[in-house]
């Protein structure tokens, strides 16, 4: 069993698989308390599920595409069982972690990481490490939200201190309603750096105070 705050059939929104439709199942629990969070109903509420009941209700949408997020998914014990089972039966899986806690010891390593620098707008830059981010392999991917200039530079140095492969894909996204997309992308044509503008895309096609999106 695992709990589980909500599943829905939704568009990627955050990273290089943007624009697909893919299945979401949503953890409940996050040790984290990012200031913008938009998933605060995601720490507490949800139900006990088994993990062949997610698993069929993933198989029952056309998509390949899976995502785990949360919440933290990886505070769940339960995660590796569910990711083995979820790519046994074929799906592609990533999975949304917030870069504050350790990559599970027997997590499935066919699973796409998407992992979040939390910089200090955040609230949580104080619990980023780099050995946590030296666990990210060609297929991972790193993803920042950006609420001003200092959350930019400070992720750049963080960057800079990792010196990971340029096969791990970084997209830097603005604070929705905060920090300008336009504005964002000008700091990342002049910083000549491989980074990748991304809007949060679900809050454009949807509601953005709608949940399951
Ligand atoms: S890690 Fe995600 S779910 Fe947890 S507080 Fe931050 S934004 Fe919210």
């Amino acid at each position: 069993m695992m709990r589980i705050n909500e599943t829905f059939f939704s568009i990627q929104g955050e990273s290089t698989f943007a624009g697909w439709p893919c299945f979401f199942i949503r953890t409940t629990g996050c040790p984290l308390r990012c200031r913008w969070c938009d998933t605060t109903y995601s720490f507490y509420e949800g139900e006990e599920r088994t993990l062949d009941s997610l698993v069929d209700e993933a198989l029952s949408h056309p998509a390949p595409l899976v995502e785990v997020t949360g919440g933290e998914p990886f505070s769940a014990p339960e995660l590796p069982r569910l990711v083995e089972k979820l790519l046994d039966a074929g799906k592609t899986v990533l999975i949304e972690t917030s870069g504050a806690l350790p990559v599970p010891q027997g997590l499935d390593r066919r699973c796409h990481l998407v992992m979040d620098i939390k910089p200090p707008g955040s609230g949580m830059a104080h619990l980023m490490a780099e050995e946590t981010f030296r666990a990210l392999r060609p297929g991972d991917e790193i993803k920042a939200v950006i609420a001003d200039r200092g959350d930019f530079d400070f992720c750049l140095d963080f960057l800079d201190r990792l010196a990971l492969p340029r096969e791990i894909p970084v997209t830097f996204s603005p604070v929705f309603g905060e920090c300008s997309p336009g504005e964002l992308a000008e700091w990342v044509l002049s910083s000549g750096r491989e980074i990748r503008v991304g809007i949060q895309l679900h809050k454009i096609l949807f509601d953005p105070e709608r949940r399951g999106v």
